[in-house]
């Protein structure tokens, strides 16, 4: 049941910076991403690099980490509020039992269900604008036919006469240090504190069943490759009466083939020929939500970027637009024919488009490199 330490899992050391961590994490996301990774454990690997990733993003959880390690921080014992000091008690408390919670304190407390994870796959424009859809999922719900107690209709589950409905025995044991009493979970019951001498005939006494259910789920614009959206109480069903687990949906984003996305800026290349950017012109740039004029002033550069204002992505919280990046790339032609040629040679001859004369002294320093000055 030992954990592997969450730095050591996305192989950054403790003072890497939020950057950092966020990068380790995509590269191992993508890779071990059950959808791309088919492989044995891929799944283990991507859910604990996940559970890593989601500690030391967040500054509270982390501190919370590099404080007390593997402990719950939501698992309050006694009302205590956090797990504050007693961080060190729920390791040994795992020790016991397990980890899985089956024995801890009250098995007839209620407990929330399983979280779930959905991968959805986006095409480009979908994450920038959003989309509503319905994601069909697998997940255990309570029965309906015993509404979850697992006992068959009239009937009731009983208390468990071997540890008398607290799901866990205490089993002395001799030791070189004298007689120590450790609780376990009661093997009886499964730690649940019941027996059910007549089971449900529909979940066969689990109180759950498997079903495939319809949720529809609001993509919102903006959203990245990676990130992930929270639907509450959409997880698999509570244990007694408890709430249901929360569903996360993990968006993969597919690539354009004219644009680049680096956060909510949009980035593309546009090809010119010598005379557009010679003379300047004025040209049509593709956006994501149509065309836009662009004015390419005289002497245009190859390199030169120009900044279309709000062409980028939404923020994914409402908070504002990015930005399209224009980038000019100069095109030489492959193949003139003759009559271009002779007007090229003429152009040349006329001293026409001389680097000398304009690039900031820039062959002057070439010169001198190759006078060796
Ligand atoms: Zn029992
Ligand atoms: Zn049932």
């Amino acid at each position: 049941m030992s954990k592997r330490d969450f730095y050591e899992v996305l192989g950054v050391s403790q003072g890497a910076s939020e950057e950092e961590v966020k990068k380790a994490y995509r590269k191992l996301a993508r890779k071990y991403h059950p959808d791309v990774n088919k492989e044995e454990g891929a799944e283990t690997k991507f859910k604990e690099v996940k559970e890593a990733y989601d500690t030391l993003s967040d500054p509270q959880k982390k501190s919370h980490y590099d404080q007390f390690g593997h402990t719950d921080p939501n698992q309050g014992f006694g009302g205590a509020g956090g797990a504050g000091d007693f961080g060190g008690f729920s390791d040994i408390f795992d020790m016991f039992f397990g980890g899985n919670g089956g024995g801890r304190s009250n098995p007839n407390a209620p407990r929330q269900g399983n979280d779930l994870q959905y991968t959805m796959t986006l095409e480009f424009k979908e994450a920038v604008f959003g989309k509503e859809t319905e994601i069909e999922i697998p997940r255990e719900e309570t029965c309906d036919t015993c509404e979850g107690s697992g006992a068959k209709a009239g009937t009731k589950p009983e208390t468990c006469s071997h540890c008398k409905g607290s799901g866990q025995l205490n089993v002395e044991q001799n030791t070189p240090f004298g007689r120590v009493v450790n609780r376990r979970v009661c093997n009886h019951c499964e730690g649940t504190g019941k027996t059910i001498k007549h089971k449900c005939g529909t979940c066969h006494g689990k109180g759950k069943v498997k079903k495939r259910k319809k949720i529809s789920v609001k993509v919102p614009a903006g959203i990245d490759n990676g990130q992930q959206l929270r639907v509450s109480n959409q997880g698999e069903a509570g244990v007694n009466g408890g709430p249901a687990g929360d569903l996360y949906v993990v968006f993969q984003v597919k690539s354009h083939e004219f644009f680049e996305r680096e956060g909510e800026d949009i980035y593309c290349e546009v090809p010119l020929t010598f005379p557009q950017v010679a003379l300047g012109d004025e040209i049509e740039v593709p956006t994501l939500t149509g065309k836009v004029k662009l004015k390419i002033p005289a002497g245009t550069q190859t390199g030169t970027n120009f900044r279309l204002r709000g062409k980028g992505v939404p923020n994914v919280h409402g908070r504002g637009q990015g930005d399209q990046h224009v980038q000019i790339r100069v095109v030489t032609p492959k193949q003139l024919n003759e009559n271009e040629k002779e007007l090229m040679r003429e152009f040349a001859g006329m001293g026409g488009g001389r680097p000398e004369e304009q690039t900031d002294g820039f062959f002057e320093k070439l010169r001198r490199a190759f006078k060796g000055d």
